[in-house]
């Protein structure tokens, strides 16, 4: 089972407007800002607005309208950014093996470079 939401998560400060972002996309389903430690010359993060942990959580959960608002969400900002010619890589880390630091679905949008087989 996944861990219960933690409404203290930084995720959950920023959506609620406690902390700062640097905000590039917003609608109903979801948020999307630059990631404060960019590991690419474009590192986004788009979250759901929804309180889920993980992708897990997010797929067991989320109703189909949040999940289809999510998925275009994430396709809308990699499209304002200029990434679909050149190409891109989205991410999502879900729990202790996938080494996810923050408790609030995300998915990372890297682009910019040329990226290689794998991000590990
Ligand atoms: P994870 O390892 O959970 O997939 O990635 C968490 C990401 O959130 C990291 O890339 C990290 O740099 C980013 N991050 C952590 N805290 C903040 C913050 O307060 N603001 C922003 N914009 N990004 C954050």
């Amino acid at each position: 089972a996944t861990q219960p939401y933690d409404d203290d998560n930084v995720f959950a400060r920023i959506l609620r407007g406690e902390l700062p972002s640097r905000k590039v996309y917003e609608d109903e389903w979801a948020l999307a800002f630059h990631d404060i430690n960019p590991q690419a010359p474009i590192h986004l993060l788009v979250i759901p607005k929804g309180r889920y942990v993980s992708w897990d959580d997010f797929a067991a959960k989320a109703s189909d309208a949040e999940i289809a608002g999510f998925v275009r969400a994430v396709g809308h900002v990699a499209r304002e950014a200029g990434l679909p010619a050149p190409g891109y890589r989205l991410l999502a880390n879900v729990g202790g093996h996938g080494h996810q630091e923050v408790p609030h679905l995300h998915v990372h949008v890297f682009g910019g470079r040329q990226f290689h087989a794998m991000l590990v």
